[in-house]
């Protein structure tokens, strides 16, 4: 049974543009949003590796934020919700945090955007120890040569461009 119902967690994408624009992946882990910068975004390619630096965890609730962190704030900057939706491990005998401890994580999403097999793995590569890379594994929900950061810039909640004022598309 344990088996069964560990597995379905929150997984989001924020595009964040702060001092540079980004994407933050956050995964649903023991109660909060374990969380790495991806500064070219996600891609449905299998052929592109994406640097995916770990940073601090965030909490759950921070997974429904979209607007704007103030100036002088930590990450100050716009904010929308570009994907959400849930995630599995695919192992059947190794947990999401036991994956994370190893340094390789095979991860199945469930969004709107990001769908099925993707590897997140702790890399040295760039010296830093935080650097992982993510990639979609070459399943049925792959598109080589794709860029979907590029072709679905939105938000999945709101509908907003990320340089929309806060509340613009509210009223139509
Ligand atoms: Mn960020």
């Amino acid at each position: 049974m344990r088996e069964a119902v560990r597995d379905s967690r929150k997984f989001i994408v924020h595009k964040h543009r702060a001092r540079s624009l980004h994407y933050d992946l956050r995964l649903e882990s023991q109660g909060v949003l374990k969380s790495w910068a991806v500064p070219k975004g996600p891609s449905l390619d299998p052929g592109q590796k994406r640097l995916a630096v770990e940073v601090e965890d965030h909490p759950l609730g921070y997974g429904d934020f979209e607007g704007v962190i103030p100036e002088g704030e930590y990450g100050a900057g716009k904010v929308i919700i570009w994907d959400r939706g849930s995630f599995e491990v695919r192992s059947e005998h190794e947990t999401f945090e036991e994956m994370l401890a190893r340094g390789a994580a095979k991860l199945v999403l469930r969004g709107e955007k990001l769908r099925g097999g993707f590897a997140l793995v702790r890399t040295k590569w760039g010296g830093g120890k935080n650097n992982w890379l993510l990639i979609k594994e070459k399943d049925d929900d792959a598109r080589p040569g794709s860029e979907i950061t590029a072709e679905e810039p939105l938000s999945v909640v709101t509908g907003r461009d990320i340089d929309d004022p806060p509340g613009g598309k509210d009223h139509d």
